[in-house]
């Protein structure tokens, strides 16, 4: 860390001067004359830097440094002295912020700089902290956050555009199976018959699967402002939409009291009937029971969605929200495997988390967590960047 002790005593008599002359808006007041501010910051006068000073700014002695200072603060510098001197004349005291500087060998460091005035009359001390490389590192995360971004938009697009030109011609051969499997009926032998059976049924399949991954592209593709969601109703909503798979299947649906969250009722809406729905339908032979409930943890809503079923493998708790990935055969339990996609994209879309803790033969447990609306009232909305 390099460290300065400057003298500002003449800095401050002329910011009191300027007071006295019936300068308020101080920041304006430098913004708009540079002079006076060149001005002030040749009357800051260095009394001592450290060693370390030298090596950061790559110079061969004190007495350089101190002499030859604007070889440092360079015409870069200089939005730093309009915010330093505004902080002086408005009492901001410790102030920091962050500034471009210049090495003796002409090196760009990006810098915090900060000043804590010390008790004894108008002397402050100085910190400037070499911040260049952390903020390299950052300018490199972005850049590829952004292309992560763009890339999976393109994927989703893709996504989009292959699953909804697909289903033209899977509908023709949908409906001309159809029509041979009606005008051959008793025509051709059961062989035949069978194979034709098979095709309508794959393509019927196929339909399914297209379906949903139009539904997994297009999830989180509109962006509707973030709503207020009383989540206890949106649960008896969805009970209430479920109703007649309940009812086949003997099922229990119940919950706890639940909180209101901010974020997209239609989506999350989605999530719990695919939650909701997977907990009845991987059952074993007793009553289908599944129980929603809601923790507070650390500024977020943990949700919970219980069922005592099958339970899945530990190896598989991750492979599980993959798009596709099944665990068993359809004649075992139906389904696309496309399911936890969407609801971990719902969840990913409301800034949460989602996983699951589970045991064989016992039932299992998902979790998501979505953000919990702040103290004073004001919501967190989601930060939508999902594309289409
Ligand atoms: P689908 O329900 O169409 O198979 P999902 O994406 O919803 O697709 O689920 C993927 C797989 O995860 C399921 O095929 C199943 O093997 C497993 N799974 C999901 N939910 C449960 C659950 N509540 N209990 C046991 N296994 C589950």
């Amino acid at each position: 860390m390099v460290l300065w002790e400057e003298d500002f005593t003449e800095v401050y008599q002329a910011i009191d001067e300027l007071k006295v002359q019936g300068v308020e808006d101080f920041r304006t007041f430098f913004t708009e004359n540079p002079d006076v501010v060149a001005e002030l910051a040749k009357k800051i006068v260095i009394l001592d830097v450290n060693e370390h000073a030298l090596r950061v700014f790559e110079c061969p002695s004190k007495e350089a440094l101190l002499t030859g200072i604007d070889r440092i603060f360079v015409a870069e510098t200089y939005p730093l002295f309009i915010e330093q001197l505004t902080a002086f004349a408005e009492g901001v005291d410790p102030f920091s912020c962050e500034a471009y500087v210049q090495t003796f060998t002409g090196k760009r460091l990006h810098i915090m700089f900060s000043v804590k005035m010390l008790h004894d009359q108008g002397h402050g001390l100085v910190t400037m902290v070499d911040i260049s490389e952390r903020k390299q590192m950052e300018e490199e995360l972005r850049t590829v956050n952004q292309e992560l971004r763009r890339s999976n938009s393109e994927l989703e697009q893709f996504a989009y555009i292959a699953s909804h030109d697909l289903q033209e011609p899977l509908r023709k051969i949908r409906s001309f199976g159809s029509l041979l499997e009606r005008s051959c009926a008793d025509q051709v032998d059961d062989l035949t018959s069978k194979y034709v059976a098979s095709m309508v049924n794959s393509a019927k399949r196929m339909q399914l699967l297209i379906d949903d991954l139009l539904t997994l592209s297009r999830t989180g593709a509109t962006q509707r402002a973030p709503q207020r969601v009383d989540c206890a109703q949106l649960v008896e909503d969805v009970i209430q939409a479920m109703a007649v798979s309940l009812e086949e299947n003997n099922a229990e649906v119940t919950h706890d009291s639940l909180p209101e969250v901010t974020g997209d009722r239609t989506l999350l809406f989605q999530a719990l009937q695919n939650l909701i729905g997977n907990g009845v339908k991987f059952q074993r032979d007793i009553t289908p029971r599944v129980h929603i409930s809601a923790r507070r943890a650390d500024g977020e809503w943990v949700f919970s969605v219980r069922d005592n079923g099958i339970g899945i493998e530990s190896k598989y708790l991750k492979d599980i929200f993959i798009a596709f990935k099944r665990l068993h055969g359809r004649s075992a339990y139906p389904g696309t495997g496309i399911g936890l996609a969407i609801v971990q994209k719902i969840v990913d879309y409301h800034r949460g988390r989602i996983w699951v803790e589970s045991t064989v033969g016992e039932g299992s447990t998902f979790f998501f967590s979505l953000p919990v609306q702040s103290a004073d009232g004001s919501t967190t909305p989601p930060d939508v960047h999902i594309s289409q």
